[in-house]
């Protein structure tokens, strides 16, 4: 009776212990909710309701609306989530109310410089483009580095080169302008000439789009103009890998907005997506940590949009505002600007 008792106790310690180091991907795989999720943001910044007209809210929440539509549409007709990721930052740069392809800033020098990336979560392939200037969507350059080179980051008249030979639509440097964006310009170089400081408002707009698919897949994307006044060359946190945008199957898909010299020292999407891989944190949990503690903690300002593998949605911010939304298959889409 007592070997019994000594055998049983030491089989339940051996298989306790198994359960504990079993990889969390066998645990993942037995529970795969159908159904997909698609979160997007256009900017974070600090910005209430005495910033926009009611006029201008509801073309910011229209728009975002039927960006969540566009991603619908996609994945309602057999599209991955990479599809989908692709359509829906295309959609939003050609919206001029964005920061991204038609609409974005203007560097200090009074020029139009773009950048993107993309990641697919099922094999941490990924690809980037920075410093763009006559590609109308930067988004599908990104893609065509991801998949059709042996290499993830192109830059400048590289990156144009290799995406108009890919087949991708190139357009006059003018195609990007707006006057809201050079208004802004006139404004910060008036600014810049009486302080070194910009003001807040000038640091928002950039696009991002992550999604789980209906088979499990994640995945992330963003694109921007990057910063009004930014210096010729600079380059943000949006095309960097790691830092403005992350995708792996295992735990979730990150795009950021916000200041990104702060996103790249916080490799904030790759920290949120290790909190989860090696920490066992929640999404929730691990983007609080990175965006309302980390970031704050350092003087980052702006926010972070992600899913998790299971499909749930997070989108974090530590600014006053963030444009947002995100729709779960068979459901309505869900927008908003202002905190809470
Ligand atoms: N993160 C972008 C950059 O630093 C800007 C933004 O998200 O508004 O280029």
């Amino acid at each position: 009776m007592k070997l019994f008792t000594a055998s049983f106790f030491l089989i339940c310690i051996a298989l306790i212990a198994c359960i504990d180091s079993a990889p969390v991907e066998s645990v993942k795989s037995q529970i795969r909710p159908e159904g997909y999720t698609v979160v997007i943001h256009g900017g974070a910044g600090n910005f209430d309701t005495e910033s926009y007209s009611a006029e201008e809210e509801d073309a910011y929440l229209e728009n975002l609306n039927t960006a969540l539509l566009t991603a619908q549409s996609v994945l309602d007709t057999g599209g991955t989530a990479l599809d989908a990721v692709e359509a829906t930052i295309s959609y939003m740069e050609d919206c001029p109310l964005f920061n991204a392809g038609k609409g974005a800033v203007f560097t200090a020098e009074g020029q139009n410089e773009l950048d993107a990336s993309i990641m697919n979560g099922k094999d941490l392939t990924c690809g980037s483009v920075t410093g763009i200037q006559n590609i109308k969507h930067p988004i599908s350059a990104a893609r065509k580095v991801m998949e059709e080179s042996k290499h993830v980051f192109f830059s400048g008249a590289g990156a144009t080169k290799f995406a108009s030979e890919h087949g991708l639509e190139v357009v006059d440097r003018s195609y990007f302008f707006t006057q809201k964006s050079w208004d802004r310009y006139l404004q910060a170089k008036a600014a810049n000439e009486k302080s070194a400081a910009l003001p807040e408002a000038f640091k928002f707009g950039t696009v991002g789009c992550v999604i789980r698919d209906g088979k499990g897949n994640l995945a992330a994307g963003t694109s921007t103009g990057g910063m009004t006044w930014k210096k010729h060359g600079r380059i943000g946190d949006s095309p960097v890998i790691g830092a403005g945008t992350y995708a792996d199957n295992n735990t979730c898909a990150i795009s950021c907005t916000g200041h990104g010299e702060y996103f790249i020292r916080a490799a904030v999407a790759h920290d949120i997506s290790a909190r989860m891989a090696y920490g066992n944190e929640s999404l929730k949990t691990a983007a609080d940590a990175v965006v309302m503690d980390k970031l704050v903690d350092m003087g980052g300002s702006g926010g972070v949009i992600g899913v998790d593998y299971l499909g749930n949605p997070v989108m974090v911010f530590n600014s006053t505002g963030m444009f947002r939304g995100f729709v779960k298959q068979g459901e309505e889409p869900v927008v908003a600007m202002y905190g809470e």
